[in-house]
Formats: structure tokens, sequence, C-alpha cells
């Protein structure tokens, strides 16, 4: 597969309506290209620009160049290469906003001899040409697609080159590694030290785990994950939910039962995006349609990633709290619920004392945090949301820097931390060097093709395809 590097072309605006829209193009043809759709001014010359004066900007006139009528008033930018995103001649046309105006200037420029450029070409050429590393041009999609602030620093470390640096030390180990196990299948009758490869191996090892540990935080706080409000009705889950949303979404009626479906909200806890269920209460009811609710939140509850038991501290618990928690206890013992952490949230801290809540607390599985709240005072809110955070992050802690994988990265680190052990336990077992040769370099290509060394052309196009046209 050959890349082509012919001039392209395309709307780098979002489609609808807008002030202006910004057509970008790049390529060696720029300037004739420009020369036969942009006139200067009200009415004047074709504009001619100059490739030893970049970063000018011009006043002028699209003009269809089959037709020679005029589509648009436009500012031009001029970046002559290799000063430019590409680092090739580029130019972008600001024009109207709006679909058809950008259209328009589009077609005429494709008519004056531009392609259309396919999904994320232009990155795909600031790396081809030498501008970003690979991680950065991925990080250009993880920057565009990030949900939250924090997303979108980690994304902003990946541009910066972040990942690249991460990765060189199990770039090194294994390069070292395969150094030695090339050059004692090249000479098979000297002896090569063994410890050198089981030092390298294991340092790459290592570097990669860390990585992809780091991704696991990263995930979270990119992708989020799902906390379910569980409890009987008329402990204060709606309440709670809305404390946390610090909004009215879920209706709140002091009447036992209301919450007859699962109500789903997204809300932001400690930098990570979190979708909240507030489900029905779990318990037995003859009410068909709460019926049906209850089942939805069984099955919401089967796809949390962490669940909070909501009870009443202004009443002694009642036989449904602990039948609800120890369903939790046999559900969390007996493997269906995963590794879920658990939070036990103890509502309507401001009715006064409060009563013993120790028969829930020992019901549940060992270890719960429990958080005294007020979802009517907000006493409490932010230890429930350091709780519910703790709980999220899990064994992640704050250690491990988080960076953002998109899922090709961790497919390809995945697959070289894979061989890499599989190299490492061959060592061990006293196999052939050339067994452990095939391992390690298939862990290397995979490395490379996160870093993009000696990448193929068609996996290149695979990745940029995941970009949106014009970026
Ligand atoms: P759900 O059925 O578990 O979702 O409970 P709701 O959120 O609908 O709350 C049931 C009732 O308890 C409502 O009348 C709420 O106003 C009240 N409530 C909820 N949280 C608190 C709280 O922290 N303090 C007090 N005093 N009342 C609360």
């Amino acid at each position: 597969m050959t890349i082509d590097f012919g001039t392209i072309a395309a709307v780098a605006t979002a489609p609808g309506e807008a002030g202006i829209a910004v057509i970008r193009i790049s390529g060696p043809e720029v300037r004739e290209i420009v020369a036969l759709v942009v006139r200067l001014g009200r009415s004047g010359p074709p504009l001619m620009l100059d490739p030893g004066n970049s970063h000018q900007l011009f006043y002028g006139r699209v003009i269809d160049p089959t037709t020679e009528h005029v589509v648009d008033e436009v500012m031009v930018a001029w970046m002559a290469a290799p000063r430019s995103f590409t680092t090739e001649d580029t130019v972008e046309i600001s024009c109207h906003g709006g679909v058809v105006a950008s259209q328009q200037v589009l077609r005429a420029v494709l008519a004056a001899g531009a392609r259309p450029a396919n999904p994320g070409e232009f990155t795909m050429r600031a790396f081809l040409n030498g501008r970003i590393a690979l991680t950065e041009a991925e990080a250009v999609l993880n920057v565009v697609s990030a949900q939250t602030s924090e997303g979108l620093e980690r994304a902003l470390d990946d541009l910066r080159g972040d990942l690249t640096q991460r990765l060189e030390p199990a770039r090194a180990a294994v390069l070292a590694a395969l150094a030695y196990l090339d050059a004692s299948a090249d000479f098979p009758d000297d002896e090569i030290p063994v410890s050198d490869v089981h030092a390298d191996l294991s340092h790459a090892v290592d570097a990669l785990e860390g990585v992809l540990a780091g991704a696991k935080s990263g995930r979270l706080l990119s992708e989020g994950a799902t906390v379910a409000l569980v409890g009987r009705p008329n402990v204060g889950k709606s309440s709670l939910l809305n404390a946390l949303l610090r909004s009215d979404r879920a209706i709140v009626t002091p009447i036992a039962g209301t919450t007859r479906d699962v109500v789903s909200e997204r809300a932001v806890i400690e930098g990570i995006p979190v979708t909240l269920l507030d489900t029905a209460g779990i318990a037995e009811s003859a009410d068909v349609i709460e019926l049906a609710g209850i089942e939805r939140s069984r099955q919401a509850i089967a796809r949390s990633a962490t669940i909070v038991l909501v009870v009443a501290g202004s009443v002694a618990p009642t036989f449904e709290d602990l039948a609800i928690s120890r369903d939790l206890t046999t559900r969390f013992e007996t493997g269906a619920l995963g590794d879920v952490p658990l939070v036990l949230a103890i509502n309507k801290a401001d009715l006064g004392a409060g009563c013993d809540q120790s028969a829930v607390v020992e019901a549940l599985p060992g270890g719960v945090p429990a958080v005294l709240v007020s979802a009517r005072t907000g006493a409490g809110m932010t230890d429930l949301e350091a709780a519910i955070a703790n709980a999220l992050r899990g064994d992640l802690g704050s250690v491990v820097q988080p960076s953002l994988l998109n899922a090709r990265q961790h497919a390809e680190l995945d697959r070289a931390l894979q061989h890499l052990r599989a190299a490492f336990e061959a060592l061990e077992a006293g196999f052939p060097t050339d067994v452990l040769a095939t391992d390690v370099r298939v862990a290397a290509r995979a490395l490379a093709n996160v870093t993009g060394e000696d990448i193929d052309d068609a996996l290149l196009v695979e990745i940029f395809s995941r970009f949106c046209i014009g970026k």
C-alpha cells in the first residue's frame, strides 16, 4: 500500500450553523489551487501566494473555477512549508458558516485540483512528515473526545509526547534483549550472558505493567464508570442522587416506592465521570410496575462498577434493609458481582442522633466503608464522594501516573506484555534462545505499532481513519 501525498482539502469545522467555517488545504499544489479559486479583495487579481513569505492573511473572494461565479467572501490564511501542521504548504480558508457556503467553497477547491481528504489525513501527514509522534497524533483524537478536564489533561500530556517517553524504558529493554538473542543466534558457540536477557525482560515487563496500570486509571478518568444507588424505598436514594448531581432530575416524594424505574444521570465525582443509577427498591412487591423496575434495578446493579447501599440512619434497620444487605453479600461472595466494591451511605443524618446501623454493617462483607450523610443538608456529601471515588479507583490509588490509551494502543501493549511474559517464562524454564526471540520480536513489533516506528502503511491508514474528516 502506498500513501498518496497529493493536495487534499476538507471542511475542518463541525457541520451546522456557525459564524464561520474553515476549509483546510494541504499539499504541493496549494498555491496553484489558490491562484485558480481566490481573487484578492472585491474584484482583484488571482491571489499568488509567496513561498518565501509565510504566515499571511488575505481578504478576497472564492470563485468557481469552471463558471467564474463568486462563491463566497473569505479570509485566506497562508502557511508555507514547513511551518504548518502537516509541514506542507497549507491554506485555511475561512468562509461563511453553515453547510452550503463551506460545501461550495470546498467544491470550488476540488474543481481546481485538490482531492477530498480522508479522515485524519492531515494528522497522518503531520506524523509521516516527522512533525509529531504517533502517540501524539492519537492523543489529538483523545483531546477531541475527552469528557472531563482531567481526561483532557491526560490527553494533552500525551500530546506533549508523554506516552512515547513512558514507553521508552520498555522499548529500550526489549531492544536490548533482542540484540542479545540475535547475537546468540548468530554466534551459537559463544556463551551469551543469560542474566542480562533476564534483567532486560523483567525491566520491560515492569515498565509495560506500569503503563498499563496508568491506562486503567486513565480510562476511568476518560470513560468513567457506573455507580448504582440501592436500598429499600424511602431511604433517600433519589435525594442522594440529586445531591450528587446538584440538580433535580429524579422525582422525590414522601410516598414509598415512587422510583419505579432506573434513573440514570451523569455526574463528575473527583474528576471521574460517573453514571449514577437510582434503582427501585429491591423489596418484594406485589405491584407489577414496581416488580419490572426491581428486575431492571437488579440488571443495573450487575453492570455497575460500585454499589452504594443507602439506609436511613434515622430509624433502626428494617427487615428489608437487612434482606438487601444479605442479598448483596451473597451475590458478592458467590462472585455474581465480580469485585465490585460497596459503599454504605447512612442517610438522614440531619434527623438527630441516629439509630444503630451495626446490624446492616454486619450483614455486609467486611471492610465496607460507611459514610454518614444528609441528602437534605448536604452534610457528609464530600465524604460520600470521596468514598465512591476511592471505591472506583480501587487498588489503582493515585500512585500510578494515568495515561490515556485508546483500544488499539491498549491491545498492542497487552500483546507486547503477554509475549514478554511468555519469553520470560521460557527463559526461566531453560528453553533455547530462538524460542524466546520469536516472542520478544512480536513484543517489539507490538510496541513499535504504538510508538510508530517502521509502522505499516495499512495500519496507519486504519489508525487515522478513526479521526474525523478535516482533522
Ligand atoms: P428513595 O425512595 O430511596 O429514592 O427516597 P427519596 O429520595 O424519594 O426520599 C424519601 C423521603 O425521605 C423524602 O421525603 C425525602 O425528602 C426524605 N429524605 C431524603 N433524604 C433525606 C435526608 O437526608 N434528611 C431528611 N430529613 N429527609 C430526607
